[in-house]
């Protein structure tokens, strides 16, 4: 019992030691930092070829009708962002926001996403908000740590989906551990949490939309906004982000709620080639 107990004690007092050592900023921690890709050609060119109709008066202007590689940023597991990356103009939006929240988006992505929702109005969408915007590294940093503190104080069901019974109960319960070191806590919330400067959150091109009874669920799939958002946010200059069987390509599960902005020609040849940004700036292979 004694030893036990000691292994606790010296496991608590090591939980500040590890914290404070796994976050480093810049996106150490990931061997190979890449170089962002130039932008090659796209497989296929379906841009000219697409006959744009509206039904609201939208100024094309303001979805970036051209390509611009600072809209094509890529940010995921493998293309890490440093800590000082952020947008070069960054508003808050004065659209709906879900729960009336401070939602913040790099401008012109803002702009786009305003002619968007006045065109989503008109076709009758009208349960719709918006959240999560841009997050700035720290705050993803920030969320990270707590994320890791709470694996560590307690296993959770997300603990339970990563590891088997058996080895949760032989390595913490039967040592009178009620919460995981700092290895599996870390496996576990990478499951659900982008590690800071893997988040396309912090480039402030993408946003997560919300209807009632969908929040941030897949549940959001079978929203009128989806069915909407699916065929005709590429006219926007937006494109769903995480779409379902290219798990391996994105690394992330399915978000049927999370848009990307990058403007209305990548977004159209990314539509209609069925693609994602990966393939579209042709990095999969690497
Ligand atoms: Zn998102």
């Amino acid at each position: 019992m004694m030893k036990k107990n000691l292994r606790f004690i010296l496991f608590m007092l090591c939980i500040p030691m590890m914290l404070a050592s796994c976050i480093r900023p810049d996106g150490e921690g990931h061997e190979s930092r890449k170089e962002q890709p130039t932008l090659g050609d796209a497989p296929e060119h379906y841009y000219e070829s697409v006959e744009y109709s509206y039904q609201t008066d939208v100024n094309v202007e303001k979805l970036l009708t051209g390509l611009d590689s600072d809209y094509l940023l890529l940010a995921n597991k493998e293309y890490v962002l440093g800590a000082d990356h952020a947008p070069a103009s960054v508003v808050t939006l004065t659209c709906d926001t879900y729960l009336n929240k401070e939602v913040k988006l790099e401008s012109r992505t803002a702009e786009a996403l305003y002619e968007m929702m006045e065109e989503m109005h008109a076709a009758g969408v009208t349960d719709i908000s918006v959240t999560s915007g841009y997050r700035t590294y720290s705050y993803q940093q920030g969320l990270f740590n707590q994320y890791l503190k709470n694996e560590m104080a307690t296993i959770s069901d997300d603990a339970r989906k990563c590891f088997s019974s058996d080895y949760l109960r032989e390595k913490y319960t039967e040592n009178g551990l009620t919460g995981l070191d700092y290895a599996d806590a870390r496996v576990v919330v990478l499951s659900y949490s982008a590690f800071p400067g893997t988040s396309e959150h912090q480039t402030g091109l993408c946003l997560d939309f919300v209807s009632s009874g969908a929040i941030l669920t897949t549940a959001f799939e079978n929203t009128e906004a989806f069915a909407w958002l699916k065929d005709n946010a590429h006219k926007f200059g937006f494109i769903l982000r995480y779409p379902k069987g290219k798990e391996d390509i994105t690394g992330y599960t399915y978000e049927p709620w999370h848009y990307r902005f990058v403007g209305r020609e990548a977004a159209t040849d990314i539509y209609y080639g069925n693609l994602t940004l990966e393939e579209y700036l042709g990095v999969t292979n690497e």
